[in-house]
């Protein structure tokens, strides 16, 4: 029986390049697997239909379907039996509910990488989803700079802190973001006591 897979993990731990190895892997067993990510992810934004995927440590010809929402229609006509999903956090509780139609009816595997919440510790709702109704949910991990493992985020607007509502400020400045953990995302916030 095929399941609904969703690995999580903060920004820069790799789950693109995981993502991208579970392709390769795949593929050299004759599968046909299909990548999928949201068009709004903002370091791809302008990109729609088939078009490459970026990753820090894999370069090469990886291609991804880039829709706004999983629909029977945005998948219509491709021939595919693995369904990996990047970026699954900005995707609707309703596509992930699509996505475990796949799973269920279709007998598929589909396999979702995503970050679980935003920069002010909030779950995303497809994240949220995933939680709630994936059958493996695994952590991918990563390091805070102090050396404890790293499960929230900070955002950075042209150097300084930004703890602002809203998960894309693209137009605020030059927005980055850092991994870190728990206490020194309170000790950023001024959360400490
Ligand atoms: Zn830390």
């Amino acid at each position: 029986m095929a399941k609904l897979y969703f690995y999580y993990g903060v920004m820069g731990c790799g789950k693109t390049t995981a993502l991208l190895q579970t392709e390769y892997n795949y593929s050299k067993r004759d599968f046909k697997p299909l990548v999928v990510k949201p068009k709004l992810d903002t370091r791809e934004a302008s990109y729609s239909g088939f078009a490459p995927i970026q990753s820090r440590i894999f370069s090469g010809k990886h291609q991804a379907l880039y829709v706004d929402s999983i629909t029977p229609e945005s998948l219509k006509g491709i021939d595919f039996n693995i369904l990996l999903v990047d970026e699954v956090q900005f995707f609707k509780a309703k596509d992930i509910e699509f996505l475990s139609e796949i799973v269920d009816k279709k007998d598929i595997p589909v396999v979702c990488y995503g970050l679980k919440t935003d920069a002010n510790g909030n779950l995303f709702e497809g994240s949220a989803k995933l939680l709630a109704i994936a059958d493996s949910i695994k952590e991918i991990k990563h390091i805070c700079k102090c050396g404890s493992k790293a499960i929230m985020h900070v955002r950075y607007v042209d150097g300084k802190v930004d703890f602002s509502d809203g998960v894309i400020v693209i137009e605020k400045g030059n927005v980055t973001y850092d991994s870190v953990c728990r206490k020194c995302w309170k000790k950023l916030k001024g959360l400490e006591r």
